[in-house]
């Protein structure tokens, strides 16, 4: 038996609601909800999309630690069941799907990369630290976890400050400058309290932490 309390939330209106459902061991956060939403309660509003770790759009809490619904196994956690939230520090539409507006406005301040179309100079050296922090599905797990963001809603935020990092160290890169005066800002990199919560949270093992580490030594 499986049994999980679900925050909910329509309408301005807060409620955790409980479920009892016969489900295998080795099911998943995202089976589970399903299982409520097809044979139970088909009001219950959730996000997701490829169901394989790949489109970051099912993070949500699961006995408070941010995570992806559908890598998210039932048999990880103990008889007394799982209490699953939407993330934090974003608005919450409905349940447990948050609008991801914020996030994304932040991604967009750093800017995207327009390259100039020449080779790295030192393409080896280059790419692998790019590509260390590449990856990023924009899952927003990182978003919710950075303690600055619960009080600072200014804060550019990891996801946004790893993006940057990859741009900022890519020499074709052309906006180096404009970017760099964002990171340096209010809300920018020195906003970041090196707690590593980011670090600990992302599904694909980046380090966003790293990656603001080395914004603030080259600001
Ligand atoms: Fe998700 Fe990791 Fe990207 Fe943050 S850095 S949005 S946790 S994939």
């Amino acid at each position: 038996m499986a049994r999980a309390t679900i925050e909910r939330f329509e309408e301005g209106r807060r409620w955790a609601q409980e479920y009892e459902l016969e489900l295998p061991p080795q099911s998943t956060i995202l089976d589970l909800l399903f299982e409520i939403q097809q044979r139970v309660d088909q009001t219950l509003s959730f996000r997701y999309s490829c169901r394989n770790w790949m489109c970051g759009s099912c993070g949500m809490l699961v006995n408070g630690r941010e995570q992806l619904a559908c890598r998210t196994r039932l048999s990880d956690y103990g008889a007394g069941g799982v209490r699953i939230a939407p993330l934090r520090n974003l608005p919450v539409v409905k349940d447990l799907i948050v609008d991801l507006a914020p996030f994304f406005e932040k991604w967009n301040a750093v800017g995207v990369a327009v390259p100039e179309r020449k080779p790295l100079p030192n393409p080896t050296k280059t790419q692998q630290a790019i590509d260390a922090h590449s990856d990023c599905i924009t899952c927003g797990l990182c978003y919710s976890a950075c303690d600055v963001l619960g009080h600072a809603s200014d804060f550019l935020g990891p996801a946004a400050l790893n993006r940057a990092y990859t741009l900022q160290i890519d020499a074709r890169d052309l906006a180096h400058e404009k970017r760099g005066a964002t990171i340096a800002a209010d809300g920018g990199a020195f906003r970041c309290h090196s707690m590593g919560q980011c670090t600990n949270v992302c599904p694909k093992g980046l380090d966003p932490l790293a990656a603001i580490a080395a914004l603030k030594r080259g600001a």
